[in-house]
């Protein structure tokens, strides 16, 4: 299967792009993921985003594309994929389109103010990274948690308002090409994967 995951911050898209490869032996490919992956493998592609990155810059949509266009061109890859930050915007979606082509894409729809105040209390713990909103100590590791420098209300406020201007039109392109499956990301994590299984299983005998 060829899936896209969209998402608004803290919708937990990559919690759940991380079940689905588990789940159906699906490659998950994150932007940031493959971002890094390029730079530490010395690519072509991954040299100059590092320069871009070392400026300050944001790594510019052709480079990604070319990343993105570069994985799934691997056997393994390119029909068994779940895309985890990209497309982030129509011009990306429809390069996308020149590369391959998607089955579904499952839109994880979450209560903007309610997401906001969750990720306001949320901290992490400095050991294993995993994020917690309802405790002040680290379940597994047993240590205190922190807060991440990027979860105060600015910018939580500006990424939403980012994804709103980027990302939405993003969802009409896909509802357009009725490509487009939603499920309600305000449940907990089990309920929401369910659900997404759900959608994945439909259509398969
Ligand atoms: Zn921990």
């Amino acid at each position: 299967m060829r899936l896209i995951l969209l998402g608004a911050p803290g919708s937990g898209k990559g919690t759940q792009a991380q079940k689905i490869q588990s789940e159906f032996g699906v490659c998950h490919i994150s932007t940031g993921e493959l971002i890094r992956q390029n730079i530490k493998d010395k690519t072509k592609v991954g040299v100059m985003a590092e320069s871009i990155i070392n400026k300050g810059d944001l790594v510019p949509d052709n480079i990604v594309i070319e990343m993105v266009k570069n994985i799934l061109s691997d056997e393994k890859v390119k029909d068994n994929f779940v895309l985890d930050g990209f497309p982030r915007t129509v011009a990306q979606a429809e390069a996308l389109d020149n590369i391959t082509k998607i089955d579904k894409v499952i839109l994880i729809d979450t209560d903007t103010q309610e997401t906001k105040e969750r990720m306001l209390k949320r901290k992490i713990c400095p050991l294993c990274q995993k994020t917690f909103s309802d405790t002040l100590v680290c379940p597994n590791c047993n240590v205190t948690l922190i807060k991440r420098d990027d979860d105060n209300e600015q910018t939580i406020d500006e990424r939403f308002m980012v994804y709103e201007k980027q990302t939405k039109p993003l969802v009409e392109y896909y509802l357009k090409n009725k490509l487009l499956y939603k499920v309600d990301g305000n449940k907990d994590i089990e309920q929401v994967f369910k659900d997404i299984k759900c959608i994945l299983n439909e259509g398969k005998v």
